[in-house]
């Protein structure tokens, strides 16, 4: 295992490409940023990738593309090591929130080793800080994953310290499915679930929406699946992935008018949601640290970078 190139800046968000076996369909990248204004002695976020690819193909996201499989604990566990490693050599992390989420290349729910390092985290590292934050978008058939996965958040990660995400996107059902093209949860299932797992001193439950123009967010129909005493709602912005555009997807929320996403904000709220709005960096995309491209790029041009990611900052370790 070994990384093979970064990218991006070290006070934004930086990319990592390692290469977990020995051969170059073994690619994968992880990725820690901030959050301008907050600094890191207050808050750093990790995004792991779950498998080589990803089988979900789902239509805005660039991670699937080819699948290779699944990350063992200990390659999942590597990426944690060596950006913790980079800055605390003796893997204490003393920041408040450092939020770990399983969230980059592959659905994590269809790796059960995700459990695996779930459990070793809080051993591995002392850092009191830790949240991690599993991001799904709740395939079928992997009821037993999320059954272990409520038992371990209870175990180890009471009192607010677990993020749990599900990705909605749209509430019109048939263009949910040509978003993610998978058989999955409906939104019943997604309650049913968030209600059993969500316990008092917990983080809500997350409902992500990813807005795309044509594809309805409708907060009136989301009020009668979820309550807001669980769930509460995020919005983001479409970010500007290599699908996206080949998939002629826009985003509904401009993140340079803010004004696009007021109505729906407002709209969640007045049934009870807490809204967030995660417009994110506008340079963060330049960088490529939103969705699951940077692999599939740099594979695709025999290690080359193409126009779009190219950066001052940009090593290769080859
Ligand atoms: S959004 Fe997540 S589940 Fe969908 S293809 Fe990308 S990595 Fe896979």
């Amino acid at each position: 295992m070994k990384v093979v190139a970064s990218y991006g800046k070290e006070d934004l968000a930086k990319v990592y490409v390692a290469q977990m076996r020995d051969d170059p369909r073994y690619l994968v990248e992880f990725v820690e940023s901030l959050q301008p204004p907050v600094p890191r002695e207050e808050k750093w976020v990790f995004i792991l990738s779950t498998s080589f690819g990803c089988q979900m193909k789902c239509l805005m996201c660039d991670a699937g593309g080819e699948y290779h499989g699944k990350l063992t604990e200990e390659e999942m566990l590597f990426q944690v090591d060596h950006m913790v490693r980079r800055r605390f050599p003796d893997g204490k992390v003393p920041i408040p929130k450092f939020k770990v989420q399983f969230a980059r290349m592959g659905e994590p729910s269809l790796n059960p080793a995700v459990l695996a390092v779930l459990r070793k985290l809080p051993i591995a590292l002392d850092a009191p800080g830790l949240m991690p934050c599993i991001s799904t978008l709740a395939p079928n058939g992997r009821q037993d994953f999320f059954r272990e996965l409520t038992e371990i958040k209870n175990e180890f990660y009471g009192g607010g310290m677990f993020q749990m995400q599900f990705s909605i996107h749209t509430t019109d059902l048939r263009k949910r499915n040509q978003l993610m093209p998978c058989k999955k949860w409906g939104f019943e299932d997604i309650s049913r679930f968030g209600e059993e797992f969500y316990q008092k001193g917990d983080r809500k439950v997350t409902l992500n929406f990813a807005m795309a123009k044509n594809y309805p967010v409708e907060p009136s129909v989301v009020q009668e699946y979820f309550d807001p005493n669980v769930f509460l709602i995020k919005l983001t912005p479409l970010n500007p992935t290599q699908s996206v555009a080949r998939n002629e997807l826009q985003s509904a929320i401009d993140p340079y008018v803010l004004e696009t996403s007021e109505k729906v904000v407002n709209d969640f709220k007045s049934y009870g949601y807490d809204v967030i709005l995660s417009i994110g960096e506008l340079e963060e995309n330049s960088i490529g640290s939103n969705c699951g491209q940077f692999v599939s790029v740099l594979r695709d041009s025999g290690y080359q970078i193409r126009e779009g990611y190219q950066s001052e900052s940009y090593q290769t370790n080859q």
